[in-house]
């Protein structure tokens, strides 16, 4: 069976004026879920196996010894769009996946914290920056990764920036400047695109997105 992933996009208003992103061709939660690999139990140490248990509808890794169910649900990454005097904060990542290409600040949600300060934590680890949190931008289902993408307005808080251990160059940039052809993932192509019509526009919106993979597509050769 061919599969166009992520291949075509579709765009329609919403009712309130945000725009709504969806990628064609979903697949069922259960094509989806290439489940991380897992071997042995977390909590007793003994082999698991994967099946559907009783009342439920997805494969799941199950512990026989000790009966837990290894439930796997998307992970969250949380960032900011953090402006000063209309330029833009952008972090060349020192680190895989998609090493040496830009992106706005942005990683795993931690327990314990809310979404703002998740966004105002990754970037003061990742651009040294501080930032006050704005409004939210953007939220995207990146489905073959199993994350949610969530991104809000920032603006810093003083022009003090540099690279964090995860990052190999910070730099404020005008929206002219901004590499598009080697930005690292499409949840931020289409956060900035969204970020930069909205400020033209003298607006704040949220997005909502849906993309089959996090990555762009490697141009054909
Ligand atoms: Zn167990």
């Amino acid at each position: 069976m061919t599969c166009p992933l992520g291949a075509r996009t579709r765009r329609y208003e919403g009712r309130s004026g945000t725009t709504v992103q969806r990628a064609l061709h979903l697949h069922p939660p259960h094509l989806n879920s290439q489940n991380a690999a897992m071997k042995f139990c977390s909590e007793c140490g003994n082999k698991v196996v994967q099946r559907v248990p009783p009342g439920d509808h997805l494969p799941r890794f199950v512990c026989d010894a000790c009966g837990t169910i290894h439930y796997q649900n998307p992970k969250i990454v949380v960032g900011c769009v953090p402006e000063h005097e209309g330029r833009i904060l952008l972090c060349k990542r020192a680190i895989e996946p998609r090493l040496g290409f830009w992106t706005v600040p942005a990683g795993f949600m931690e327990n314990g914290e809310t979404l703002q300060q998740g966004a105002a934590r990754e970037c003061h680890e990742e651009a040294m920056a501080r930032v006050e949190i704005g409004s939210l931008l953007s939220l995207v289902t990146v489905i073959g990764a199993h994350q949610v993408h969530a991104f809000f307005r920032a603006r810093l808080l003083e022009p003090t920036y540099g690279p964090g251990p995860e990052s190999l160059e910070v730099k404020l940039v005008t929206p002219e400047e901004i590499p598009w052809k080697d930005i690292a993932f499409q949840s931020t192509v289409f956060t900035l695109q969204r970020y930069l019509e909205d400020r033209a526009a003298g607006r704040e919106n949220h997005y909502f997105a849906t993309l089959e993979r996090g990555t762009p597509r490697p141009l054909a050769s």
